[in-house]
């Protein structure tokens, strides 16, 4: 679907005065004493490992936690819903949205963009919340220097052979669009020490629990 200006608007913050985006973006890095600290939550890791399916059950679980809808440049899947699993846009528009400075992070991935619209994250923040962001590797790395605090989790999988099958299975990519994920995947397995935690998607609610305690304690 392409992007109308008006939906562009509601998520990227290029219409809110400069210095009231720079305010949220401190009060998103120093919250008042007296408010209840926000949080950033980066879950990373590779295609297929598991990550969407683990964020659902987060989210049936824990209705205070928000999740940050990206936007990117991939066609929507079947099923995928415009402004609920992502904002799809035109290349051009993305590119522009790059170059105001409206993502956190953004990161090219076989083949397409994807990113973190800023605004929405650091209001939450700026809200006491927690927000949680499923990127990949590049753009984990960029957080790292844009939001130091962000707390990183690296889901891994069991080993190589079930990744490619959980990938497969899923039956949502074409094969050259696998191919490219396995690819991918094994740089992104290589950096998983560089995160603050790792966890083996093996049993799906044992996983579930580490995620809980890692943020909630
Ligand atoms: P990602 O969001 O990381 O790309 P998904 O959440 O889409 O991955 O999961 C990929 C596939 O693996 C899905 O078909 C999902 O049902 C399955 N899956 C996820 N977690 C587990 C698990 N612990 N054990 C077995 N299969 C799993
Ligand atoms: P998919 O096409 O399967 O939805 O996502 C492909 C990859 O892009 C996944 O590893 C996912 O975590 C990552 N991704 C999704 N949104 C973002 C984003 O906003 N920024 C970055 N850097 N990666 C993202």
């Amino acid at each position: 679907m392409k992007m109308s200006k008006t939906l562009l608007r509601e998520v990227l913050p290029s219409d809110r005065p400069t210095n009231e985006a720079e305010e949220l973006r401190t009060l998103a890095r120093k919250p008042s004493p007296s408010s209840k600290p926000g949080r950033l939550i980066v879950l990373v890791g590779p295609s297929g490992v598991g990550k969407g399916t683990l964020i659902k059950a987060l989210r049936d679980r824990h209705g205070d936690l928000h999740l940050s809808i990206s936007a990117t440049t991939r066609k929507p899947r079947p099923g995928e819903v415009p402004g609920r699993d992502y904002f799809f846009l035109e290349r051009e528009a993305f590119e522009g949205a790059i170059e105001r400075e409206e993502f956190l992070e953004w990161a090219e991935y076989a083949g397409n963009y994807y990113g973190t619209p800023r605004q929405n994250v650091e209001e939450k923040i700026a809200l006491g919340q927690v927000v949680l962001l499923e990127i990949e590797l590049v753009g984990a790395r960029a957080i790292e220097k844009s939001f130091p605090q962000a707390y990183r989790i690296f889901i891994l999988p069991p080993s190589r052979e079930e990744l490619e099958r959980r990938l497969r299975d899923r039956g949502t990519e074409s094969e050259a669009a696998i191919n490219k994920r396995l690819e991918r995947a094994r740089a992104e397995l290589a950096a998983s020490k560089e995160f603050d935690l790792q966890i083996v998607n093996d049993d799906l609610e044992a996983a579930i629990g580490r995620v809980e305690r890692a943020i909630w304690g």
